[in-house]
């Protein structure tokens, strides 16, 4: 950038998207543009909807993009859990992301400095078979340099077993047939899924299922967990997620045969919102608990610290409320004693915009990258993202530390609904509304 930038007169003018598919799921990256030639770089929430950030268009345009916390809550009423955050939580990043190249400096700068130099990352590892293959495929991955492991382990690896789950009759079988219909190139969320039967299936909170483990099942899961420590040890780290969507006395049952294995954490065992079913699990187990990859704000992430059930909070930055929001996230989780991990399955932006928090806030542990084994994935951004030994160099350079987008590639990923990157969003200009939650 040659080009000096005064950044009080900078103002924002334009915002932008392009949609790819595959990274690993359906990113929606921003661009927001300015009056001096300036662009951010910000991401809408993995397999959200850019609605979310189009409809704030008209309510940014014009604003100095500096002034990032004004910006945020004026749109802050905007977001809600898990994806309906994404719109707010994208545009917030790529106004971090201009405020530090306005002022020529990086972002966790801006945040107070940095805790660390390079920020741990864990990647979730898929594989297929028993224990001992999911502890091999994790053997991999600590020769590749990662220090911190999760993996799943749930109900799903039940699906084929005999006498491991009991459910109304008919359910488990509706699960399986609608996961074969929706079998979607790059794990991406089919649109069916939301719709029709499927949608009530899928989205039966875990207390509502019906869905039980038998001694059988909880046999079945013990004996994976402990093939999995068999070929990974007991010295690295493990967390387990998606025990799939049973009762809090079955997440109960479930923590107290797998005490003996030393888990980093059990994610998500229940509905976030259900703070005295986390406190019932906190008081049976010494498993550690963690949750807040769905959860909008700080306020909303209190009433679990204060309930003392966790162990962890894990965030998304695009569902959290961005950047900053994490950070006092992080800070908070602190006074109580509680780590964060951060959750992140989107792009190389995202990523960044992760790295830059966890570098900045002391409490970190590890963050979460969903792509690595997509091997276009880090080649989004210039210069390209690298993983080295399991963790990421925290970036220098002004802003997120992002130089250019890898354009033709973006064009290569493009989502088929929309086919042109960065096609004008004048439809959204006139947007408007008595943008006020009082009278
Ligand atoms: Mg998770």
């Amino acid at each position: 950038m040659s080009k000096k930038i005064d950044p009080a007169t900078l103002k924002i003018t334009d915002m932008r998207f392009a949609d790819i598919d595959g990274a690993p799921k359906r990113c929606t990256l921003i661009k927001i543009f300015t009056n001096q030639g300036l662009v951010g770089y910000g991401e809408v929430r993995d397999a959200s909807s850019r609605t979310y950030a189009a409809m704030l268009k008209s309510r940014i345009i014009g604003e100095n993009p500096c002034n990032i916390d004004k910006i945020f809550r004026r749109i802050k009423q905007f977001g809600g859990h898990s994806r309906q955050a994404g719109g707010v939580c994208g545009i917030e990043v790529a106004l971090w992301d201009l405020a530090g190249k306005a002022w020529g400096v990086p972002v966790w700068q801006l945040l107070g400095g940095k805790f660390r130099d390079q920020v741990r990352i864990y990647c979730d590892t898929d594989s297929e078979g028993g224990g001992r293959d999911m502890g091999k495929a994790l053997v991999e991955r600590m020769k590749q340099g990662y220090t911190y492991l999760k993996m799943d382990l749930g109900i799903e690896l039940l699906m084929k077993q005999k006498n491991c789950l009991s459910a109304p009759l008919g359910f488990l079988e509706k699960m399986r047939e609608y996961k074969t219909v929706f079998v979607t190139p790059h794990g991406s969320i089919d649109p069916r899924a939301m719709r029709g039967e499927a949608y009530d299936l899928f989205n039966t909170p875990h207390g509502l299922t019906g869905i039980h483990l038998t001694e059988k099942g909880l046999d079945y899961l013990d004996k994976y967990m402990h093939d999995v420590r068999s070929e990974i040890g007991y010295e690295i780290p493990i967390a387990i997620d998606h025990l799939g969507h049973i009762p809090v006395e079955d997440c109960i049952k479930l923590a107290k045969r797998l005490e003996k294995y030393n888990l980093a954490w059990m994610e998500d065992p229940v509905p976030w919102q259900l703070t005295d079913q986390y406190k019932r699990i906190a008081q049976a187990t010494t498993v550690p608990l963690g949750t807040g990859e769905d959860i909008y704000l700080k306020e909303n992430f209190k009433p679990l610290l204060e309930s003392g059930a966790l162990a962890v909070v894990h965030p998304d930055i695009l569902t959290a409320g961005g950047i900053l929001e994490t950070h006092k996230i992080g800070d908070m989780a602190e006074d109580y004693g509680v780590q964060m991990s951060i959750h992140m399955a989107e792009s190389p932006i995202a990523c960044l915009a992760a790295v830059h928090v966890a570098a900045a806030t002391r409490n970190f542990m590890a963050l979460e990258v969903h792509s690595v084994d997509v091997p276009w994935w880090a080649d989004l951004v210039a210069p390209r993202l690298k993983i080295q030994d399991g963790y990421i160099a925290v970036p220098d350079a002004p802003g997120l530390g992002i130089e250019s987008l890898n354009e033709k590639l973006i064009e290569e990923k493009l989502h088929p609904d929309f086919p042109v990157a960065w096609a004008s969003t004048e439809e959204w200009d006139k947007e408007w509304a008595n943008d006020r939650q009082w009278s």
